[in-house]
């Protein structure tokens, strides 16, 4: 375009408003992940995981049924409780399927992080810690103080981003 001929001069107001609406790697893999949740089958809860190495991003899951089984919003949740919570069983966890995608085709996870919208179970505290996943990076909290003592014993980094920084809405 015309006005970007010379870039040394260009002071338009889109350019600068394009620069500012870039986001950070964070707030891209993030909205990525929350992208990611709007494909859950589960009325209770939309959970999205990306999984990242190099800023690329290697696979990625939502929570869901097992595949050709049914979905919790055409037959209803499995509950049951669990650690004194209410649960669905029916699902695999977003984090859970992004391990299993990145294993049915054959990807490595090693030494990656995983994006993920909310804080992770105790089950996929294990999991990501045993695929090699050096760091968790999630937006909503998840009461579950084994699963935080687990990553704490076992070295995984679990972080979480605030909605301000991760320009999510809450
Ligand atoms: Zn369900
Ligand atoms: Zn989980």
């Amino acid at each position: 375009m015309e006005r970007f001929k010379d870039p040394a001069v260009d002071t338009s107001g889109e350019h600068t408003a394009l620069k500012k609406a870039r986001p950070s790697w964070d707030e891209y893999f993030m909205r990525i992940a929350h992208e990611v949740a709007t494909r859950s089958t589960c009325p209770r809860l939309a959970v999205g995981a990306v999984v990242v190495r190099d800023k690329r991003i290697l696979t990625t899951g939502y929570n869901g049924s097992p595949s050709g089984m049914p979905h919790c919003e055409d037959v209803g949740c499995l509950i049951r409780i669990v650690d004194g919570r209410e649960s669905c069983q029916r699902t695999l966890h977003a984090e859970q399927n992004a391990i299993i995608q990145a294993a049915y085709h054959g990807v490595s996870v090693r030494d990656s992080v995983l994006y993920c919208t909310h804080q992770p179970c105790l089950l996929c505290t294990k999991m990501i810690m045993n695929a090699g996943i050096e760091e968790v990076r999630y937006v909503v909290g998840y009461p579950d103080p084994l699963a935080m003592q687990l990553a704490d014993d076992g070295g995984l980094n679990v972080v979480q981003l605030c909605h301000q920084a991760s320009r999510i809405e809450p």
